[in-house]
C-alpha cells in the first residue's frame, strides 16, 4: 500500500488528541503511515535519529511547543561563551536553574520502546540530537549523542572531564542565596532569568587547573567533532532504513543524515508532531504522540507472528 503524503498535516491538526467520530483524512493517513513505519521496523536494521520531541513526555519542552511555532529565544553561542566571563556567567546562571529539570527527568515510554526495539534487533543504532541523556538512562548506552550531554563538563584548558553533579554541588555552595525562579526551560537546559540574578551569580573554575569549564555539549556556532559525525554516517550506512523520531530537522547537523540516507537509496520514515525539513525525503510521515505510538509498535513487533 502506498503512503499518503502528509506534508499538509502540521502540528495544528496533528497534535490534537484523536477526536470522537470519523477523521477521514488524518486518521487514514496516520494509519497508513504507521503501517509503513511498522513494516520498516519489522525488516530490521533500522537506524534511529531522535530529537527534542521524544523528550517532551519526560517534561522537557521542545523548542517549538504546542503551537509548532519556534519560541523566541537567544541561545548561547560558542563565541559568546568563550569570549567573556560575562557570557559564561549568563550561561551557568541560567543553566543552574534549568539543570534541575534535566537532572530530574526520567526516560518515557518512547525512550523505553526504542531500547526494546534495539534489544529485539529491529533498531541497530540510535543517534540523538538531545543532550538530556535520556536514551542512556533508558538503557541505550551506545546511543550517539550528536550534540553531547549536559551531565558532563569539560575543562577548555586541561580537557579534563567531570560530572555535572559535582559542578552542581560546587555552584550551589558558591550561590547559596540564589533563588530558582526560572520561567521556561529549553531542551538544552537553558532558562530565561532576570539580569540581576545573572549578574550576582558566581561561576566555578576547573577544580584541577583553574581553567574554564564548559558543559560537554555542542553550542550554536560550534561544530560537532568530526569522528562523531563519521560515527553517525557509518551507522546510517550500516542500516537498511532511517527512522526520525521527534525532530523537525531544523538544524543541518541532523538533517544531513536524512539527506544521506535518501541519497543512498534508504527509506526514511518520520514520526513527528508537525512538518519537518526532511519531509521531502520521507517515504512515510506520521504525526502522532511518540510514547504511545512507539510503545504500540514495539509491542506489536515483539509478537512471535506479526500480522502481514
Ligand atoms: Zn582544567
Amino acid at each position: 500500500m502506498r503512503i499518503r503524503p502528509m506534508t499538509g498535516n502540521t502540528a495544528a491538526g496533528g497534535s490534537q488528541p484523536p477526536a470522537d467520530g470519523p477523521q477521514p483524512a488524518d486518521g487514514t493517513a496516520t494509519a497508513d503511515g504507521l503501517r509503513e513505519v511498522g513494516r520498516l521496523l519489522a525488516g530490521g536494521g533500522v537506524a534511529v535519529l531522535s530529537g527534542a520531541g521524544l523528550s517532551t513526555e519526560s517534561g522537557i519542552p521542545d523548542y517549538r511547543g504546542e503551537t509548532g511555532r519556534a519560541r523566541p529565544r537567544t541561545p548561547m553561542t560558542y563565541q559568546e561563551f568563550t569570549a567573556s566571563e560575562d557570557g559564561r556567567r549568563r550561561y551557568w546562571a541560567r543553566s543552574h536553574v534549568g539543570w534541575r529539570t534535566i537532572a530530574g527527568a526520567l526516560p518515557n515510554a518512547g525512550h523505553r520502546a526504542v531500547e526494546e526495539l534495539r534489544r529485539s534487533g529491529h533498531v541497530t543504532g540510535v543517534i540523538t540530537q538531545n543532550v538530556d541523556g535520556l536514551h542512556r538512562a533508558a538503557g541505550t548506552v551506545d546511543a550517539v549523542e550528536l550534540h553531547g550531554a549536559l551531565d558532563r563538563v569539560v575543562c577548555l584548558d586541561c580537557r579534563r572531564t567531570s560530572t555535572r553533579r559535582e559542578l552542581d554541588r560546587r555552584l550551589s555552595e558558591l550561590n547559596t542565596g540564589f533563588r530558582d525562579t526560572g520561567s521556561r526551560i529549553n531542551p538544552d537546559g537553558d532558562v530565561d532569568l532576570p539580569d540581576e540574578l545573572v549578574h550576582a551569580f558566581r561561576i566555578a573554575p576547573c577544580a584541577a587547573c583553574g581553567g574554564v569549564l564548559k558543559p560537554d555539549v555542542v553550542f550554536f556556532g560550534e561544530g560537532v567533532p568530526k569522528p562523531r559525525v563519521q560515527q553517525c554516517y557509518d551507522l546510517v550506512d550500516a542500516a537498511r532504513a532511517l527512522l526520525v523520531l521527534g525532530s523537525s530537522l531544523t538544524v543541518l547537523s541532523g538533517l544531513r543524515f536524512v539527506r544521506h540516507a535518501a541519497r543512498t537509496g534508504k527509506p526514511v520514515a518520520i514520526v513527528n508532531q508537525g512538518a519537518t525539513r526532511g519531509d521531502e525525503f520521507a517515504a512515510a510521515r506520521v504525526a502522532a504522540p511518540l510514547g504511545e505510538t512507539l510503545a504500540g509498535l514495539a509491542a506489536r513487533l515483539g509478537q512471535p507472528d506479526p500480522a502481514p
